[in-house]
């Protein structure tokens, strides 16, 4: 059951499974045996009855509780209505589709902590688990984006850059207060909302480890001051994060972090370096949206840790390792940038190893 699927589902194989699958073998035994031999014999001359009596048994035969993968769908949005910034922007028009597609498609939608909690905890997340959240702070989230999502019961996460706070387009600490008691949750997207991997012209190591910690820890003074809390989510700002950034924002105490790459949430990841799917442009058509919306996550192990900045071999070999059992390897297609390709490697017991041509 759990391989047709592909990549879906998993069958729950505890005592509970086994118990009905015996129960249901005895009830198809017990129900043979009584059945008149001239109806036995009358469904075997009739090839429907035959087919369907077969369906039956094999359908009181499969495993009877069938569970999903926990994943979270997770949307990026910035700016509401605000036509001078189109490729950050959502029309009113699209954001209602969206949250219409969400309550139509019977989409639970979760703020980020409660999804980060509940992966923590080894709680399973709703069937068809969405997210909305927020980056930056700008006015138009208050005044064009929550009203919205107000009328149709969802929360939110909202990324705020304390240094912008109050500027021209941006939420004031009143503002973030209002939404805050109105439950919208609110994360640290940083004080300065900067390149946080680049370093200063002869920066060293340590001396950027220290700008990026005083970072952190001016921020969250802020939001304590303001809003009474210090908040638990970072997201990395425009996305970014390497392994030492990650570090950072472990050390800074943040439960988990976010980027702005394409992916489903799921578990087994790394907390520090969650995907999110950026909504902006053309890529907040309706259209886009759905194939997000529906996406599932695909497992992927590397042979050594892979860092996210390129720092000596460019373009880089990247090699990892798909479950072949989980899909079917004849429809995978890989795209590298530049169009160099990669290379399938099979005969890899369960795994399929990929390698991106240079
Ligand atoms: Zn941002």
């Amino acid at each position: 059951m759990s391989k047709p699927l592909i990549d879906r589902l998993c069958c729950r194989s505890g005592w509970s499974g086994q118990l009905r699958r015996v129960l249901a073998t005895a009830f198809v035994v017990i129900c043979v045996q009584k059945l008149n031999s001239r109806v036995v014999t009358r469904i075997s001359r009739n090839p429907f009855l035959t087919c369907l009596s077969f369906v039956l048994v094999a359908l009181l035969l499969m495993p009877v509780e069938v569970v999903f993968v926990n994943e979270a769908n997770v949307f990026v949005y910035h700016r509401f209505n605000d036509s001078r910034y189109p490729s950050t922007n959502i029309t009113t028009e699209s954001f209602k589709d969206h949250l219409e597609t969400l309550k139509v498609e019977h989409f639970t939608v979760l703020a980020l902590g409660e999804v980060v909690d509940r992966m923590r905890a080894g709680e399973s997340l709703p069937q068809r688990c969405a997210v909305i959240s927020v980056d930056d702070g700008y006015l138009s989230f208050l005044t064009d984006g929550w009203p919205l999502l107000k009328q149709y019961g969802y929360p939110a996460t909202l990324f705020v850059s304390t240094d912008t706070v109050g500027g021209s387009d941006f939420m004031n600490w009143q503002d973030l207060l209002i939404l805050q008691e109105e439950c919208v949750e609110i994360g640290n997207h940083s004080a300065s909302h900067a390149y946080l991997l680049d370093r200063f012209p002869a920066e060293n190591e340590s001396e950027w480890r220290s700008r990026v910690a005083e970072d952190l820890v001016r921020s969250q003074a802020l939001f304590q001051r303001h809003l009474g809390t210090s908040p638990r989510l970072f997201a990395y700002p425009y996305g970014e994060f390497a392994t030492e950034l990650t570090g950072l924002i472990r050390e800074a105490g943040f439960v988990a972090a976010f980027g702005q790459q394409s992916g489903v949430i799921a578990d087994g990841q790394d907390i520090h370096t969650l995907p999110r799917f950026p909504v902006g442009g053309s890529y907040s058509a309706l259209r886009e949206f759905r194939s997000r919306l529906f996406m599932k996550s695909l497992p992927v192990k590397f042979d050594h840790h892979q860092d996210t900045v390129i720092n000596h071999e460019n373009p880089p070999t990247l090699k990892f390792y798909l479950n072949s059992k989980i899909f079917d390897e004849r429809t995978l297609k890989c795209f590298a940038q530049g169009g160099a390709g990669c290379l399938l490697e099979e005969g890899m017991g369960e795994s399929l190893a990929i390698t991106t041509l240079r």
